[in-house]
């Protein structure tokens, strides 16, 4: 059977299942959200609607966009029942009772049409006894999707299909979770809490009872076991705050229960202790304190104190400091900081031994059990919990170092499936033979592909190829390379620290628009670091500042003006693809490109004025012409005459608005209505490339021309004198500060054209020379030195 999804159907409408309409809405996918009807009600939607509500303010955000939320129909389970028939996909996300997930399928079973979808959120009931007693088309069209908290942001999709469940299901939910939900997808078997939360729980409860049976403290453990053991800063207390104490009970409960001959079953016992702090209600961050407590000090600073485990006291965090972890710091890959924590001899490397030790054991031992291969565990565990390397990549390291094996498992024997692939592999999990990453598959004891999305590209396996095949790097200059993607497609890849734009990127981008319109079709500009840029080098630009090298300075800006300038009117077609932060000359890039390919969570804006400077790499001048500055534009009325954009351009510039998602950045105008948006990361390039193609393919059709020179119909002094006298306020007001309003009367000059006529067109030049002027006129001020010497020294922006 073909399956679609266009609509769906979200029941429950908890922390889960609000959040999962909204993703759903995301990606653009209409919802009905239904829950109970609460008790003499006279809203019977209410708790539907507190979940939109509470959704809609949850924090990081769970909708790209507000807006969204008009795609999400709340209801409530009695009214609304018949209106199941008409959706694609009903998700069920209800509290986690067997009982109550039947009775609401029994329920449901009534509506249900042929064509339905039908799955759970469950964080770990087995799948076949949710659905004892259903029908056949019910058992036929039903599996376990299990999302993980925060919806949006967590890469991880489990899929858990039954022995009935249709293959082509399976498939082609597999599928839609990559492609339209963006998720990293793994397919679990059967089994107690699947896969993630069965080794995840492992590993806190076991780690818990290590805290406790050797005295480490709670941020002791935490400051061990996180980023220097390549794992998320929250590690394992402030993590179980983070999903709630009540959480990992459930689960923990869930796995003593239905997992009797799990030879670790004694370690999902709740320890005394951490019951006692559930029964107090102390649950982590939902409740305001869990194994760490945010108070606010005398002076009003907040500080959050750690839980004692031994008076059940919360007392002031103590500094930990670890030789072992020291040593760590200073190495760059996680694999060499890992090891440099377990090679050592202090107290952080005992814990850290003996707690891989047994995550590595328990992995090892349930494998079979719980997973189809490795790499799925591995998946899970990344996409999951964000560790920066699974369990048997883990293994691997280890693997590769014998005296470390052997301190780690002194006298134990190692687990049956590591023997084996010592013994019938190649002594590690994964191995690269033929050019291509490979695992260790426990089925048939050999070495198979690592599956990859279809059609997937990334930079890392081109820069990798050999150029001869019209793949590899083509040029280097050491902050940007480009590479051919092959298809007569080039890349533009920058790497420099934070992606900042220097004058190696500045070239390149001249080069490959000028030299590689005689090689190639099209042009893609993207970068697999998790920011695009964080906008111009602010290093050069404060030591030109405090030297006084204007004719530098002025030439900077001047070439970077000019590159833009020739990827706008190109005669090869530019797709950018933006990920993670755009910032300043990041954005100014996208807003000079023919079309951008985003990434869903992009974070678009200009934010210059965050370092007392204004837009000047023709990003000012561009996003006037977003906002309807053009005298096209304007001829045909949608600008509503000069003042409106630069009016709307200037309040978005002036406070330095950054948008949270690419959905977010088209209601900006950041982004076209036209662009596209990637919901999956690893897909990014593939989509960004095809673009290309297709914009190569209409210009060889004629279907597309280069850019034509545009011309700017401005307000001029009047409007600047309104936009002034809005500055004074916010000045008298306390809104801003002297120095915002010195720069924000700057950016009102270059916005509203300087003293140009309301009437008479001006060209894009003209803005440029306003931009270059202000942007040099900034730069000699001292506050907007401090600033930016601020901003380089902490990373944040500085309010002098
Ligand atoms: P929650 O308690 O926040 O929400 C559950 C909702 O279900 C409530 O609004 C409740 O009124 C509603 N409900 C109860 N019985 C119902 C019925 N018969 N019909 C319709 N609605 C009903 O719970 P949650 O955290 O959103 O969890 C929902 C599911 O997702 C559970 O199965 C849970 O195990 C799973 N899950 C939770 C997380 C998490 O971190 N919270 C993560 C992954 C999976």
């Amino acid at each position: 059977m073909a399956y679609t999804i266009h609509s769906a159907a979200v029941i429950g409408a908890g922390v889960m299942g609000a959040a999962i309409a909204a993703h759903l809405a995301n990606v653009g996918i209409p919802s009905l959200l239904l829950d109970i009807v609460p008790e003499n009600a006279k809203d019977r939607n209410s708790i539907a609607r507190t979940g939109l509500e509470k959704t809609l303010k949850s924090r990081p955000a769970s909708f790209y966009s507000k807006r969204g939320a008009q795609l999400v129909t709340i209801g409530n389970i009695e009214d609304d029942l018949e209106k199941l028939a008409q959706v694609d996909w009903i998700i069920e996300a209800v509290v986690e009772r067997p009982d109550i997930k039947q009775q609401l399928y029994n329920k449901i079973e009534k509506v249900l049409q042929p064509h339905t979808i039908i799955s759970s959120n469950t964080s770990g009931l087995p799948a076949h006894l949710l659905i004892e007693g259903r029908s056949e088309q019910f058992r036929q069209h039903f599996l376990i999707t299990h999302f993980f908290n925060p919806v949006r942001y967590m890469r991880l999709l489990e899929l858990v299909p039954t022995v009935d469940t249709d293959p082509a299901l399976l498939q082609f939910m597999r599928i839609f979770g990559t492609e339209k939900l963006g998720k990293g997808i793994v397919i679990c078997k059967d089994t107690p809490n699947f896969i993630a939360n069965r080794l995840g729980v492992y590993v806190s409860l076991n780690t818990i009872q290590h805290a406790l049976n050797e005295g480490y403290s709670v941020n002791e453990v935490d400051t061990i076991l996180g980023t220097s053991m390549g794992r998320p800063k929250s590690a394992v207390f402030r993590t179980a705050d983070l999903s709630g104490l009540d959480t990992l009970m459930h689960v923990a409960n869930n796995l003593y229960k239905n997992a009797p001959d799990d030879e670790q079953r004694e370690t999902f016992r709740i320890p005394p202790i951490v019951q006692q702090i559930i029964d107090k209600g102390w649950l982590g961050e939902k409740s305001g304190q869990g194994f760490y407590k945010r108070v606010k000090g005398p002076d009003g600073a907040s500080a959050i104190l750690e839980l004692n485990l031994q008076t059940l006291e919360y007392e002031p965090q103590t500094k930990q400091r670890f030789a072992s972890l020291g040593a760590a710091r200073r190495l760059d890959t996680p694999a060499q900081k890992i090891k440099a924590v377990l090679q050592g001899d202090d107290r952080a490397s005992h814990l850290a031994r003996e707690t891989t030790a047994a995550a590595l054991t328990y992995a090892a031992n349930r494998a079979q059990e719980i997973a189809e291969s490795v790499v799925d565990i591995d998946n899970a565990l990344r996409w999951g919990f964000n560790f920066e390397l699974g369990n048997f990549e883990l293994w691997d390291v280890l693997l590769q170092e014998p005296a470390l094996l052997a301190q780690i498992f002194p006298e134990q024997e190692l687990p049956e499936l590591v023997r084996r692939v010592q013994e019938k592999g190649q002594g590690t999990f994964y191995i690269t033979g033929n050019g291509q990453k490979q695992f260790f598959d426990f089925h048939t004891d050999t070495y198979q592909p690592v599956p990859t999305t279809e059609n997937v590209i990334s930079l890392s396996t081109f820069k990798a190829g050999p150029i001869t095949q019209g793949q590899g790097v083509i040029k280097d200059n050491g902050s940007a390379s480009l590479i051919d993607l092959g298809d007569g497609i080039a890349c533009l890849e920058f790497h420099t620290k934070m992606n900042s734009i220097d004058e190696g990127i500045i070239e390149m981008m001249r080069y490959a628009v000028e030299d590689g319109a005689k090689q190639f079709r099209a042009l893609v500009i993207n970068n697999e670091a998790p920011d695009f840029s964080a906008g111009a080098n602010l290093f050069l630009v404060l030591m030109g500042a405090r030297q006084g090298a204007w004719d530098m300075l002025e030439g900077a800006i001047s070439g970077l003006q000019q590159a833009h300038q020739l990827l706008k009117y190109s005669s090869l077609p530019v797709v950018v693809a933006p990920r993670g932060r755009a910032l300043g000359g990041g954005c100014e890039i996208i807003l000079h490109a023919h079309h951008t390919r985003a990434l869903a969570e992009s974070y678009i804006g200009l934010v210059e004025v965050g370092v007392g400077l204004i837009p000047a790499g023709g990003g000012s001048k561009e996003y006037l012409l977003r906002m309807g500055a053009g005298v096209e534009s304007q001829k045909d009325g949608k600008g509503n005459g000069p003042f409106t954009p630069a009016r709307r351009a200037f309040e978005t510039i002036a406070v330095a608005t950054v948008s949270t998602s690419a959905v977010e950045a088209q209601e900006l105008r950041f982004l076209r209505k036209t662009d596209a948006i990637t919901v999956n990361p690893e897909t990014l390039l593939r989509d960004a490339k095809a673009d290309a193609i297709k914009l190569a393919e209409a210009k060889a059709a004629g279907t597309w021309q280069p850019a034509q020179p545009q011309q700017l119909l401005l307000p001029g002094t009047g409007a600047r004198l309104v936009l002034e006298q809005q500055i004074e306020g916010m000045l008298l007001t306390g809104k801003v500060s002297e120095h915002d309003a010195v720069v924000g009367r700057h950016l009102a000059h270059v916005l509203t054209g300087g003293d140009c006529s309301p009437i008479t067109p001006v060209s894009e030049q003209y803005v440029l020379d306003l931009e270059r002027a202000a942007f040099l006129s900034l730069c000699g001020m001292e506050k907007t030195q401090e600033r930016i010497q601020y901003t380089l020294e902490t990373g944040k922006t500085l309010r002098n």
